[in-house]
């Protein structure tokens, strides 16, 4: 996908710190929102989401930003992407321009950084790895896998065009084909293999499952999904976050589908790798899948590059369920026109087409229904809609989608606020009032739910620590917690702090979301910033986080020495004795330890 990241490569990394360190993000912002200076901080409405009270915060000493209603957060560089709509080096030259520095021609034109470099590896990866998965589903161990797919009636030329594969039942065929030490390294850091616990050595992470590789728009293989053959759970497993892929991020099948969106200018979105692949198949090429996720900004952002209209599909069972109206909220908060296809019920897009053809399919979208007039007739069809206050809830619930969005667009709001009037035969004036009465305090209340998360994560934890006492870091290195994240995002923050504090022996916030190069983790980071205060005990979040490490490692002993149990063909009785006892003495030092 074309994020910014990509392309961060064009510019070497001390002009991006010197013009980072030139612009004042306080001058920058408020060029955009008008900013109040409360305290140590300056104040503003957010721009990124609708609210009454400011809740966006611009800390002038560290040179971040961070929203408490809505979560956005970064540096100067993130703040004008997310503004603009633009790539990274584009914000980079805006803010260069602003602040007249002049970037030297010769710079511009370095075409690879090490951190480009890098990415090359993780693609030569992942094709390799696309090339593997591919050629076994030929072999005679990846026939049941053909056959399910035949089964799912996908074509031969869809299984060559979209490179399905077979990783097989084995811990260590992918791991096996290269002996490079380097490459298993890249391996397992884009994903596809997993570093053991207990021993040396890798083991695959996908096995026995249905293949699918994820393309960006250049064609490259950024991630995989594989499907599993048989009940195992997860049903459909990713690759997991890397450099090259984000599941809120990348969208399945945009680069098979890039021409014909604008061809059509619009896009249909569906649920399922096969939902897009039975699609093409039968003519019906504007189609492309969020992987597993809701739909999320990012998605919403990187749609809105290739077309303004968006057909979301419905199964007739599934439409108006909570979880795909927050996703058509963020399209329509993305100023996108949405569109709601519905097929008949118990139907994926998958089995429709099977059934009824492409042709029907096509029909199915050019026939799907403004997002709004949509929502007034499946409200009419509610059963309590015969009663005044059934009315009154479907008035209701259309006005909080009407509130969510339109408060960047007022012609457009009236606009809908007649409609909405008039469907339901009531006056404007009393729809205008009502909007304002139920957007707000659904706002509210969706933002205090998100903000009441129950509890911190252990990560965010050793991240804050580093970032608040310095004088931790050596000791967090020591300890090998970074090795220890299970979140790559998080893993990654842990790993350029540890970097950075040995290149320069300090770690400025702001530099170390330009060295991450990622919007995502920028936001992570200007969340834990937000929770630093100085009352907090530093010793003692060190020993909690010390405490909760070894239970991690205590947890991963039990499991290792179970699965000892389980290898053993016969356990001896003394055998399973001891390790019972084994076992049990690590449970109950994990108790005491609470
Ligand atoms: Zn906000």
């Amino acid at each position: 996908m074309e994020g910014g990241s990509a392309l961060i490569g064009l510019f070497p990394q001390h002009i991006i710190d010197e013009i980072r360190e030139r612009a004042d993000i306080v001058d920058v912002i408020s060029n955009y929102v008008p900013l109040k200076k409360a305290g140590q901080s300056y104040k503003a409405l957010c721009p990124f989401h609708d609210e009454k009270t400011p809740s966006f915060n611009v800390n002038a000493a560290k040179q971040i930003y961070r929203c408490f209603g809505c979560g956005k957060g970064g540096n100067v560089f993130t703040f004008v992407m997310e503004m603009e709509k633009v790539t990274f080096p584009q914000a980079v030259e805006a803010i260069a321009d602003r602040i007249g520095y002049k970037i030297p021609r010769s710079e511009r034109e370095i075409p690879e950084e090490k951190g480009a470099v890098n990415k090359k590896a993780l693609y030569e990866v992942n094709a390799r790895a696309t090339k593997y998965y591919s050629a076994l589903l030929r072999e005679k161990e990846g026939d049941k896998a053909l056959q399910y797919l035949r089964k799912r009636g996908i074509s031969e030329s869809s299984i060559e065009l979209f490179g399905l594969g077979f990783a097989p039942d084995a811990w260590d065929f992918l791991v096996n084909k290269v002996k490079d030490s380097k490459f298993l390294e890249t391996m397992a850091r884009i994903g596809l293999a997993i570093k053991r616990d207990d021993a040396p050595g890798y083991y695959d992470r996908f096995r026995n499952r249905v293949m699918f590789p994820i393309y960006d728009t250049q064609e490259r293989v950024v991630g995989f999904g594989g499907r599993v053959l048989d009940d195992s759970e997860p049903k459909y497993l990713n690759s997991p976050e890397s450099p090259l892929f984000s599941k809120s991020r990348n969208l399945y099948g945009l680069n098979w589908a890039k021409s014909a969106i604008a061809a059509a200018d619009a896009v249909a979105v569906v649920e399922g790798y096969t939902d897009v692949i039975m699609a093409h198949q039968n003519g019906v090429k504007n189609v492309v899948a969020t992987l597993g996720t809701a739909m999320t900004a990012e998605h919403a952002r990187t749609l809105k590059r290739h077309t303004r209209n968006v057909i979301v599909v419905y199964d007739a069972d599934e439409a108006g369920q909570k979880a795909s109206q927050r996703g058509i909220d963020i399209l329509l908060e993305a100023e996108l026109e949405v569109r709601v296809a519905v097929l008949p019920e118990g139907k994926d897009p998958c089995d429709f087409v099977l059934a009824k053809g492409g042709e029907a399919f096509g029909q199915v979208l050019a026939d799907a229904m403004d997002f709004f007039d949509y929502k007034i007739s499946a409200g009419r069809k509610r059963p309590g809609f015969k009663t005044v206050s059934g009315q009154s809830d479907v008035i209701d619930d259309i006005l909080r989608s009407v509130g969510n969005f339109t408060f960047r667009n007022l012609p457009k709001r009236e606009l809908l606020l007649k409609k909405v009037a008039e469907a339901f035969g009531v006056s404007e004036e009393s729809v205008r009032r009502r909007l304002i009465t139920t957007s707000a305090p659904a706002r509210k209340a969706a933002e205090t739910a998100a903000s009441s998360a129950p509890k911190r994560r252990l990560e965010d934890c050793v991240i804050e620590l580093m970032l608040a006492a310095p004088e931790y870091i050596a000791k967090v290195e020591q300890a090998g917690w970074a090795a220890l994240f299970a979140d790559e995002g998080r893993r990654a923050i842990a790993e350029e702090i540890l970097k950075m504090h040995v290149d320069r022996g300090s770690v400025e916030v702001a530099d170390l979301m330009n060295r991450l190069q990622e919007p995502t983790l920028s936001q992570i980071i200007a969340e834990i910033e937000s929770y630093i205060s100085a009352k907090i005990d530093h010793e003692k979040l060190y020993a909690d986080c010390a405490r909760q490490f070894q239970k991690i490692l205590d947890a991963r002993e039990v499991n290792r020495r179970f699965s000892q149990v389980s290898r053993l063909d016969k356990p001896s009785e003394s055998e399973q004795v001891e390790y019972l006892k084994n076992i049990e003495s690590l449970l109950k030092k994990g108790e005491s330890s609470n």
